[in-house]
């Protein structure tokens, strides 16, 4: 799950990180009235949405007047933001951040990721700040330092003086940013996030360390344990199908091809989204039924892919294990009837009662075809979809 950087800007405050005064605002009036009452000569007009690369895509101004507070806010609020992660289509803007704008002398890099390879969470850091980190990860990658930490001790303070001094910070500014930094972790640490990010962090002109903007995401599977964190979830950022697929125990994902999957085992489901692309289609979704999926589960599921105007064919791929392949079969033939399917559905089945299965398919009056291997399976999808 994705926040808002005010809502990250929230819990960093809560944990002692210096970060520039700021109000969220949902209006033109809100935002007018904020910069007057956080007072100053300067005021920052942040779009938030959760993605990054906002200042590039006009999403971040400066205001030297409130008059320019409020051209701002007239010209981001509504507007529909382009960034690197937005992807081509966007994200409209419906809350801004008005702060008091800082005086920055440097903008420098810190985030928090778990490494896969060390299962460690490693911190890096970097004097490349306000630009984007992939680049400085691509073209110039020793300037990324990293420590990873031992969960046990924490980021400790000789860990975090060294990425300090790594990274150009003054050795008089060291105690700000070694606090900041074990904060910072702290934070992700508690809150189970799967990735912080400060990019920038800055010194001010008047030397002080601070988090200049907040890119939070947290773990899903922890949620449980954060309702505090469940409550800053703002479904406005999130892709409605997922959001419909969460309400049905659905783990799917919106991808940009044309092959509708349906599966059963995230495992089987890369693989089916693999071998479509093996033979020259591409998946529309990643979507794992789970183990135990019921009929209702796959209705739901067949409504979910129909929804995609870019749909042009359906693969069922399933491997009835402790599942069997005739209820499968059941609930394929009952989700197909209810929904009226208007593409080419391709189903294969595989495992415990598979032949009942394909009767009950062939006898279902549907046109279905059937596949056998997973590779049959994709040679006909993609001839359904015209590939
Ligand atoms: P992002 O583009 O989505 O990552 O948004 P950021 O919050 O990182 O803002 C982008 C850039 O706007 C920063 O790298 C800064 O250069 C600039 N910026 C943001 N806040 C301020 C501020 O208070 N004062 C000044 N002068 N520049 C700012
Ligand atoms: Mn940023």
């Amino acid at each position: 799950m994705k926040i808002h950087e005010y809502q990250g800007k929230d819990i960093l405050r809560e944990y002692g990180v210096a970060v520039p005064e700021g109000i969220a605002c949902f209006s033109i009036g809100d935002a007018t009235k904020a910069a007057e009452s956080l007072g100053g000569a300067k005021w920052v007009v942040k779009a938030q949405i959760h993605a990054g690369g906002r200042g590039k895509g006009g999403g971040v101004k400066v205001a030297d007047t409130l008059d320019e507070v409020k051209q701002f806010a007239g010209e981001i609020l509504g507007m529909n933001l382009v960034t690197h992660q937005t992807g081509a289509e966007g994200q409209i803007v419906k809350r801004l951040l008005v702060e008091e704008g800082a005086s920055i002398k440097e903008e420098l890099y810190v985030g928090l990721v778990v490494d896969r390879a060390s299962q460690q969470v490693v911190f890096m850091a970097s004097s490349e700040g306000g630009t984007e980190i992939e680049t400085v990860a691509e073209e110039t990658p020793e300037k990324i330092h990293k420590a990873f930490i031992d969960p046990k001790v924490g980021l400790t303070i000789a860990q975090a003086s060294t990425l300090s001094s790594a990274i150009g910070i003054p050795s008089n500014l060291t105690d700000q940013a070694v606090s900041l930094f074990q904060s910072l972790y702290q934070v992700f640490w508690d809150k189970d996030a799967s990735l912080a990010e400060i990019n920038p962090l800055i010194i001010t002109n008047d030397e002080r360390v601070m988090a200049l903007d907040a890119k939070f995401n947290f773990d899903d599977n922890a949620l449980y344990r954060h309702k505090e964190l469940v409550e800053l979830r703002d479904l406005d950022e999130e892709d409605p199908a997922e959001v419909e697929a969460d309400k049905y125990g659905l783990n799917y994902i919106s991808l940009d091809g044309t092959i509708g999957c349906l599966v059963n085992g995230a495992g089987l489901a890369m693989a089916t989204m693999d071998i479509i692309k093996l033979y020259g289609a591409s998946p529309a979704n990643f979507l794992d039924v789970g183990g135990g999926a019921t009929s209702e589960q796959v209705t739901e599921a067949f409504k979910l892919m129909l929804r995609n105007q870019n749909l042009k064919a359906i693969l069922v791929n399933i491997f009835g294990g402790i599942m069997r392949c005739d209820v499968i079969a059941e609930g394929l033939v009952n989700a197909a009837r209810e929904v009226s399917l208007s593409v080419p559905l391709v189903v294969r089945l595989e495992g415990t009662n598979v032949e009942k299965g394909r009767e009950i398919l062939t006898q279902s009056g549907i046109a279905i075809t059937n596949a056998t291997t997973m590779a049959d399976a994709a040679e006909k999808v993609a001839a359904a979809a015209g590939v």
